[in-house]
């Protein structure tokens, strides 16, 4: 038994060294330096005996190897990458494993412990030792001290007291340690991740860039195996686009085809999913997939998903880890960093792209725009030379107006396609609904096409319900979708083609059918038909004329109506058929017909005001012929100069002039005397119903959308005095 006297003595002693054991760890110094230093100071503290710190790994499966000033490195060198357990690594291992002090008194005569550690101990002298587990943050241990003695008996209280102390200072170096290394790594990390920032700020190759985000997941995850999948939610589908570490099998089966996968699930759930062993996965059990993943030396995973700025799946970030367990919590934060970096790329990306390939569509339309304006440009001109030239020839004169009005007529079809575009894609389109006889509709349109039908010498057959049937819509938007379809058949079958056009009432709806013999559509582009811009041939050289913008109308004119259009067709070669399903509405009788007013040409004073000069003068020209008594301004003011000479019946205004605008002008003439009960009619290319009630509010009496339908207008001044017209009539040529 120790003295009080010796006790406290040696009480001092342990207070010094245990003083000196913390200035030394917080002074920075190396683990190594500390721990060697700390089993030296065990030596001092406990004469005789000699001491080794012993540490585990991380996930605390197997031993680290240790330090020791008393014993060569190859001692505590022997022990490394043995699996901590009771029978494998003696006294040590038992005391880390069973979290308590583990005391052997003769190690000789020892049959506890395994033939290899008792080898190890009296080999170097060791014939009695005592493990003292070195327990961290949680009571989990990061290694163990181990006090050894030369002879074979137990330690004394003394030394147990020393070899806790020693334990006890183990883990604090040993902590102070992990800690500056994960800090360093944390600084590693915030480096990687803010050097990938700046370079993703510039322009980059995409899959480049990808990589270096999918390298760095790895890297900080502790591992080399990952991929990165994109999404495409037409296909429904994860295809990999970069991937590294990863064997050719596995990217071969998983390549477009993740979503029956872990990676698939986390899609699914836009939720991250960690799989910590992947041969616990029950849904896998059994698969080809499980076969693939195992043979590629993969066991657990962890799939994050990406998501865009408003919550869109844009793709996966996938790990792979070569042990059970996956990614700690820490290496996830970064995991969700890296993936808040890859979805940003991918965003970017592909609205680059989109724009790019807006950029190419706009370039296409544009040279097929210009290719269409001009294709009846140039038969006018030549039916111009020829009127020119033909002195007299009434034959020849009435055939190149016939041209020519077919050909006017083209253009204002597709000036108006053009308008009715942008109006659809600005939300300004306007219906009248109305109660419509879908018959009349029918006979409209196919008037309309009359003479595209006819210049092909194709065969039309009507069939209409023997009831007739209605809906409920906008009359011109109706004739102008069966129109495009009719123009359509005409256009793309060849001449002596049979178009039928059928009406039918089915339950709530009326289906109308137009079925064409002609070219056909390709199976695979029925469902982009629809699209803007969409044609089957786009080449300049096609010989069908167009805008690809006719079926997008009718789509989105249909749709507006409550109602679906659908293209059909067997292929190449074999006819189309385009099936118009619109809700059926019950058939009201329309309200007599006003008698028409009797259409005496009456000769009127006009004025007509347009500061494009050949439009007035053209339009002046054919009110001349028709008798009337015109006049023409160029300006506003020029109008209400001359108004005040001449007194005018009929005011024809342009609204866009550029002095005064044919609203100023309008109300000032409505303030004038001459002006004030005399018929003031609009001439403009503005025809939405804002326009309309702005011409009303300035004192017009119709509006007229530009260019004029001549007989509207002339029948208008045989009429007069008229009804406020305020409707916006169209070009009606
Ligand atoms: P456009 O006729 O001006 O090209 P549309 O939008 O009306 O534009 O039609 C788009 C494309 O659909 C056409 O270019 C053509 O390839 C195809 N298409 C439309 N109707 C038919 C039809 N009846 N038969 C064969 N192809 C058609």
């Amino acid at each position: 038994m120790d003295s009080p006297f010796q006790l406290a003595q040696q009480m001092a002693q342990l207070d010094l060294e245990q003083r000196q054991a913390l200035l030394m760890i917080a002074s920075g110094a190396p683990m190594a330096t500390c721990l060697d230093a700390l089993t030296e100071a065990v030596g001092r503290l406990a004469p005789g005996t000699r001491a080794c710190v012993l540490l585990t790994n991380h996930d605390r499966s197997e031993m680290a190897g240790g330090y020791s000033s008393h014993f060569p490195p190859s001692f505590s060198e022997s022990v490394r990458g043995l699996p901590i357990g009771e029978a494998l690594i003696g006294t040590c291992g038992t005391a880390i494993y069973a979290g308590e002090p583990v005391t052997c008194a003769d190690v000789e005569n020892s049959s506890q412990w395994s033939p290899a550690w008792r080898r190890l101990c009296l080999e170097n002298g060791i014939r009695a030792c005592h493990s003292h587990p070195a327990q961290g943050h949680g009571s989990r241990a990061v290694g163990s001290f181990f006090l050894c003695l030369g002879e074979a008996r137990e330690p004394n209280a003394w030394e147990r007291r020393v070899a806790e102390f020693g334990a006890l200072a183990t883990v604090i170096v040993v902590e102070r340690e992990r800690a500056a290394a994960h800090l360093r790594k944390e600084l590693d990390s915030l480096a990687r991740l803010q050097a990938l920032s700046a370079e993703l700020v510039g322009p980059g190759q995409f899959e480049l860039l990808l990589k270096k985000i999918l390298a760095a997941a790895a890297d900080i995850s502790g591992t080399d195996k990952g991929n990165i999948q994109i999404w495409d939610p037409d296909k429904r589908s994860l295809r990999i686009v970069v991937h590294q570490g990863l064997g050719e099998r596995l990217v071969a089966h998983f390549l477009e085809d993740g979503w029956d996968a872990s990676c698939g699930e986390a899609a699914r759930n836009i939720q991250r999913l960690v799989v910590p062993d992947v041969l616990e996965l029950e849904a896998l059990r059994g698969t080809v997939g499980l076969e693939i993943v195992v043979e590629d030396g993969i066991r657990a995973i962890q799939c994050t998903p990406l998501l865009s700025r408003d919550g869109r799946l844009l793709g996966m970030l996938n790990n792979h880890y070569r042990q059970p367990g996956g990614p700690s919590p820490d290496a996830l934060r970064y995991i969700d960093l890296l993936a808040r970096q890859a979805a940003e790329l991918i965003e970017r990306h592909q609205s680059e792209s989109e724009l790019a390939k807006e950029r190419q569509h706009k370039d296409e339309f544009l040279a097929m725009l210009a290719h269409e304006l001009r294709n009846p440009l140039a038969p006018m001109r030549n039916m111009l030379e020829v009127q020119r030239r033909s002195r007299g020839n009434w034959q020849q004169v009435m055939e190149a107006n016939e041209v020519m009005e077919r050909q006017l007529q083209q253009l204002v079809r597709l000036v108006d396609d053009l308008l009715d575009v942008n109006r659809i894609n600005r939300g300004k389109l306007e219906l009248r609904m109305e109660n419509v006889a879908v018959e009349d509709a029918v006979r409209q349109a196919v008037e309309m096409c009359r003479p595209a039908l006819d210049a092909r010498g194709h065969q039309l057959q009507l069939t209409l319900p023997s009831q007739p049937v209605a809906v409920n819509g906008d009359s011109a938007r109706l004739t102008q979708i069966l129109g495009n379809l009719l123009t359509n058949a005409a256009k793309y079958t060849a001449p002596g083609g049979l178009i039928q056009l059928q009406v039918e009432s089915s339950g709530p709806r009326v289906l109308i059918t137009v079925q064409d013999n002609g070219s056909g559509i390709p199976q695979d582009q029925l469902d982009h038909i629809f699209e803007m811009f969409s044609q089957v041939d786009r080449s300049l050289e096609r010989s069908q004329g167009g805008l690809g913008i006719g079926l997008m109308l009718v789509k989105r004119l249909v749709e507006m109506h409550g109602g679906s259009v659908q293209a059909h067709s067997e292929g190449l070669g074999r006819g189309s058929r385009f099936c118009v399903a619109l809700p059926q509405a019950e058939l009201e009788t329309p309200p007599l017909p006003l008698p028409l007013a009797p259409r005496d040409s009456i000769p009127r004073r006009v004025l007509i005001a347009d500061d494009n000069a050949d439009a007035a003068m053209s339009l002046a020209t054919i009110l001349k012929m028709e008798g009337h008594h015109v006049q023409t301004a160029c300006s506003g003011a020029q109008a209400l100069s001359q108004g005040q000479v001449l007194q005018p019946e009929v005011v024809l205004l342009d609204i866009g002039m550029p002095d005064m605008n044919g609203l100023e002008v309008c109300r000032r003439m409505r303030q004038l005397p001459w002006g004030r009960a005399i018929t003031i009619i609009a001439l403009t290319g503005l025809g939405q119903q804002e326009d309309r009630r702005q011409s009303e509010e300035a004192g017009f009496d119709a509006h007229l959308v530009k260019p004029v339908n001549i007989k509207l207008l002339t029948d208008m001044l045989s009429t007069l005095p008229m009804q406020k017209l305020m409707a916006s009539f169209g070009t009606g040529m």
